[in-house]
């Protein structure tokens, strides 16, 4: 309710969230504050991102039933599910082994079987699985990474936080055009932990 009070009218984007059990994605200690609007602490001093902001990013990314999506720095996992709600395949990637391994348990007890998970550097993004119609990334980089925008197809669509300090963050929808053509536009102010490269 509170999100579509927001303004997020997409009844796929809201039955998506609605069908992810936050409270799974969330240490044990905050159950009780699974479904409150705010980020929260997850292992390796990370955080799972607010629900709002959450259901924005999804929004803005445009998912369409047939499309394969990448996502950089996994976390909790709780991002990965709702696109994996909404989309044919989702690839993610992780720096931390261990929220890794905790987030894969998540999708395998979820039977969310169309994500494809790897460990490591996402900066880069996954030159192997590349390109990709839509790209999100839920960690902020000074800029947009331009191996990023490479790997993104023409017509597709980046959704990423930009900033050279948390303070300065800004959430970024970035359009690729069929003829490569890059045109962005600003979201909202947030904050996010920093994209770490190498
Ligand atoms: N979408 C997540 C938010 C996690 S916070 C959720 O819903 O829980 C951002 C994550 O990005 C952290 O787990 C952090 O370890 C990861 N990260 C930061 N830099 C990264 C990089 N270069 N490659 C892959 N993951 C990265």
């Amino acid at each position: 309710m509170q999100l579509r009070n927001s303004g997020i009218s997409d009844t796929h984007v809201l039955s998506a969230i609605e069908n992810v059990p936050r409270e799974r994605f969330v240490e044990e200690t905050f159950t009780e504050h699974a479904w409150d609007d705010t980020a929260l602490p997850i292992a390796c001093s990370q955080t799972i991102s607010q629900p709002t902001v959450v259901a924005w990013m999804t929004w803005a990314l445009a998912v369409e039933p047939r499309m394969r999506v990448l996502e950089i720095g996994t976390g909790s996992g709780y991002q990965t599910a709702i696109l994996s709600r909404l989309t044919r395949r989702v690839y993610t990637i992780e720096r931390h082994r261990e929220l890794l391994a905790q987030a894969e348990t998540r999708f395998k007890e979820l039977k969310l079987n169309n994500i494809v998970t790897k460990y490591g550097d996402g900066s880069k993004g996954w030159k192997e699985a590349a390109p990709f119609e839509r790209i999100i990334v839920t960690a902020a980089a000074g800029e947009i990474p331009a191996i990023l925008l490479e790997q993104l197809t023409p017509g597709g669509v980046m959704v990423l936080p930009v900033g050279k300090s948390v303070a300065e963050q800004i959430l970024l929808k970035v359009c690729k055009d069929e003829a490569g053509q890059v045109t962005t536009q600003h979201l909202m102010n947030v904050r996010f932990v920093p994209l770490v490269e190498g």
